[in-house]
């Protein structure tokens, strides 16, 4: 990853001063740290990417917001800063092909127990369907998971 911009880094200081005004428990409820990674993830495409040149300024305003009347926020600023974190989280999985830390594996174990349904079925035993396809699907699972994480391709 490039050196973070002078941006990113008046984000990181707004977060921190919003999270000691705030503390700990209610900055994990708004995911203060997803959103930091998040705009990390943004700084990082926005000389590339039109899309995320145009949620920086967003992004500004979505901690100016938040941090308006902290640490009395509104359940609906709370809503509205969820809700444009999703937005932006789901440009950077589908335009910038990043995963979520585990997405392999979860999507994995869905498949591996539907596999292991069937198999069983076709020995006409789910005790030894099920514990083969969810083996097999925790190995590919981590492998790719691993993979991502290498690669960089986690947010
Ligand atoms: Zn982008």
């Amino acid at each position: 990853m490039p050196e973070p911009t002078e941006w990113y880094r008046t984000i990181e200081t707004g977060v921190e001063s919003l999270k000691a005004r705030i503390g700990a428990p209610d900055a994990r409820d708004y995911h203060l740290d997803r959103f930091l990674k998040m705009a990390r993830r943004v700084d990082e495409f926005a000389p590339t990417c039109p899309k995320c040149r145009l949620f920086q300024p967003e992004i500004d305003k979505m901690l100016r917001d938040l941090a308006a009347n902290a640490p009395q926020i509104l359940k609906e600023q709370k809503r509205t800063f969820l809700g444009g974190m999703e937005a932006i989280l789901s440009h950077l999985h589908k335009g910038h092909k990043l995963i979520s830390e585990g997405q392999n594996l979860a999507i994995w174990l869905s498949i591996g127990t539907a596999m292991g349904l069937a198999l069983g079925g076709a020995f006409q035993n789910p005790a030894i369907g099920i514990p083969i396809g969810v083996g097999l699907s925790i190995a590919i699972g981590s492998v790719l998971d691993a993979q991502a994480q290498k690669e960089d391709k986690v947010i």
